[in-house]
């Protein structure tokens, strides 16, 4: 089962959530505040097929899960 990252936008708590890949989209409840959060992009998600067909980060500034570019999660 693949586990999906989610930041709560109350607390900016993050936490991962192990869950069927059926409910991948679905928000998640956050553990400190119960509040709905959204799933934050994995490095699956973090690059984009440009027009040459080369993958290349999205926005050229990090993934969701960082604003450096070279994090674990940027795979760089
Ligand atoms: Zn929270």
């Amino acid at each position: 089962m693949p586990i999906y990252e989610y930041v709560c936008p109350e607390c900016k708590s993050k936490f991962e959530k192990m869950r069927p890949f059926s409910q991948s989209t679905e928000p998640a409840d956050c553990p400190d505040c119960k509040t709905e959060s959204k799933r934050v992009l994995s490095k699956f998600a973090c690059f984009s097929k440009s027009e040459s067909g080369v993958s290349a980060p999205v926005g050229g500034g990090g993934c969701a899960g960082c604003s450096s570019g070279s994090c674990a999660t940027c795979g760089g």
